[in-house]
């Protein structure tokens, strides 16, 4: 864990890590040999997605030209298809670098979050129900065409 004013050295058992290593199960969006797509467990609204590079990042700074492509190119995937299941227009696109910032996970990620920057809800703060977290990455998923 970093503290306020010092960058995080990147961490091989950090959450996400374990997640691409398949050491943890998450609920998948979509992935390609770049990027993996899945569901905010602590979401800010429904439909919450983050979206990881398949690249040992901490944060921004750390991130590699092609890996800075495929995280765009995969999170404009992701919009389109909460664009089409929630039927509005509002995603917020957010990414947080350091813990002065509020970063809680020292593996780059950007957030898409299905509202609006006056109705957003508390960050990590309330786990969702997992049922509810799967139906929702199928629905996703299924509207998203394949790499
Ligand atoms: P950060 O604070 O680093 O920008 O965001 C980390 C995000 O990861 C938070 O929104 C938090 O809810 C989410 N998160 C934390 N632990 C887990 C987990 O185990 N699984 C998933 N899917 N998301 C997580």
């Amino acid at each position: 864990m970093s503290q306020n004013n010092q960058k995080s050295t990147y961490d091989d058992n950090n959450i996400f890590a374990k997640m691409l290593n398949g050491d943890i199960p998450c609920h998948k969006v979509y992935e390609d040999d770049r990027t993996l797509a899945f569901m905010d467990i602590m979401p800010q609204a429904e439909g919450h997605v983050l979206v990881i590079p398949k690249q040992k990042a901490v944060d921004l700074s750390d991130l590699e030209p092609e890996y800075a492509s495929a995280v765009l190119m995969t999170s404009k995937k992701v919009m389109q298809a909460q664009r089409e299941v929630f039927e509005r227009e509002g995603i917020i696109q957010m990414q947080l670098n350091g813990s002065q910032a509020g970063q809680t996970v020292f593996h780059y990620h950007v957030h898409l979050i299905p509202s609006s920057i006056h109705e957003l809800g508390r960050h990590a703060a309330t786990q969702a129900d997992h049922e509810k977290l799967a139906e929702i990455a199928k629905q996703l998923a299924a509207v998203i065409p394949a790499s």
